[in-house]
């Protein structure tokens, strides 16, 4: 739908930041994209809830998180883009009794990782191993070695596009490998996680251990996006992309990271729609090749 080109004019007050035209691309991990028309910074659950009440429905909204598993289009995001850079949405708060941690939807995950682990709750060590924030992690049920999100909810609560108040526990959620069910335009503001007691210097040990297996085997000093496709079932993606030949390939200013198969780099020039042309490219050749269809994990955010 096209909105009137006045609809910037008229926009709720905040008691956050609202920025025009604002550039995205220097916040993504990929470091590319456009603009987004209007970016909003709530301050506090409140002013999102406030702002998205009054916001007239048909403005489109977008959430990014730390922009570690999206492509921002190179023509930029529509409608208004929330990031949650108040100082209550990072917070992390651990409750060592219950063995449970409570932290903001923009906390980032290593900080939950770590935070658990010195409060002497184990269980949460994995998350060390995602870039991403909470808020993230909620959506693509993030995990890895072993560890999954969905496994170590206890509650989350947000925001819907009416700015109502949700809350959820997994059950709600419909949780399946990096995906959960949601509702659309639900903003996660908030959640809780249940761990075990663990002698904090077992869990930040273990924390390391991810850390290094992790420099060796994921591309994390490039401009990437994590994983690019989701696990074939019963198979992997990495393997398809390699047998199908496209490990290491250049693709305008965007590359197959020689590292890991999976990921995809901009080396330093790549345009949004050089990396998207290039998880395409790869897609259709290993449907020709393979007989498999591979889903992108990578959310592709904006236009064209
Ligand atoms: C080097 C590298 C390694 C990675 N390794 C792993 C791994 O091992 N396992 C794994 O699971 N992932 C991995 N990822 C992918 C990524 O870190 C995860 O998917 C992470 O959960 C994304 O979180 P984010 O905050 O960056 O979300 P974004 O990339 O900003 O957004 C992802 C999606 O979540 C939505 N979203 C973000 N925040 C919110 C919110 N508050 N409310 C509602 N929706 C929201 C966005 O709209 C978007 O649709 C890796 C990425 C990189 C770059």
């Amino acid at each position: 739908m096209t909105l009137p080109g006045t609809w910037r004019e008229a926009l709720p007050p905040v008691r956050g930041r609202l920025e025009f035209d604002a550039p995205l691309r220097d916040f993504t991990w990929f470091r590319v994209g456009g603009p987004a028309e209007v970016l909003f910074l709530p301050r506090d659950e409140d002013d999102l809830a406030d702002f998205l009440r009054a916001l007239p429905a048909e403005v489109p909204v977008t959430i990014l998180g730390a922009a570690s598993n999206v492509i921002v289009r190179d023509g930029g995001i529509e409608g208004v883009t929330v990031r949650l850079a108040g100082r209550g949405f990072g917070e992390i708060a651990a409750e060592p009794a219950a063995g449970q941690v409570i932290a903001g939807a923009a906390a980032l995950d290593a900080q939950l990782a770590r935070a658990s682990a010195k409060a002497g709750i184990g269980g949460l060590e994995f998350f060390a191993g995602i870039p991403g924030t909470v808020g993230g992690a909620l959506v693509m049920n993030a995990g890895c070695y072993d560890g999954e999100t969905s496994r170590v909810l206890s509650v989350a609560w947000g925001v819907d596009r009416t700015g109502a108040r949700q809350v959820f526990t997994p059950a709600d959620l419909d949780f399946s490998y990096r995906h959960a069910r949601l509702p659309p335009g639900l903003i996660w503001t908030g959640a809780v996680f249940q761990g075990q007691p663990t002698p904090p210097e077992m869990a930040l040990e273990q924390i390391e251990a991810i850390t290094r297996r992790r420099e060796t085997t994921q591309p994390i000093r490039e401009k990437t996006g994590g994983s690019t496709f989701k696990n074939p079932p019963g198979g992997s993606a990495w393997r398809c992309v390699d047998q199908a030949g496209w490990r290491g390939r250049i693709w305008g200013g965007a590359q197959v990271s020689p590292l890991h198969a999976n990921f995809l780099i901009n080396g330093g020039a790549a345009s949004a729609a050089d990396l998207e042309g290039l998880g395409e490219a790869i897609r259709a050749d290993v449907a020709a090749k393979l007989g498999v269809t591979l889903e992108w994990e990578i959310r592709r955010l904006g236009r064209p």
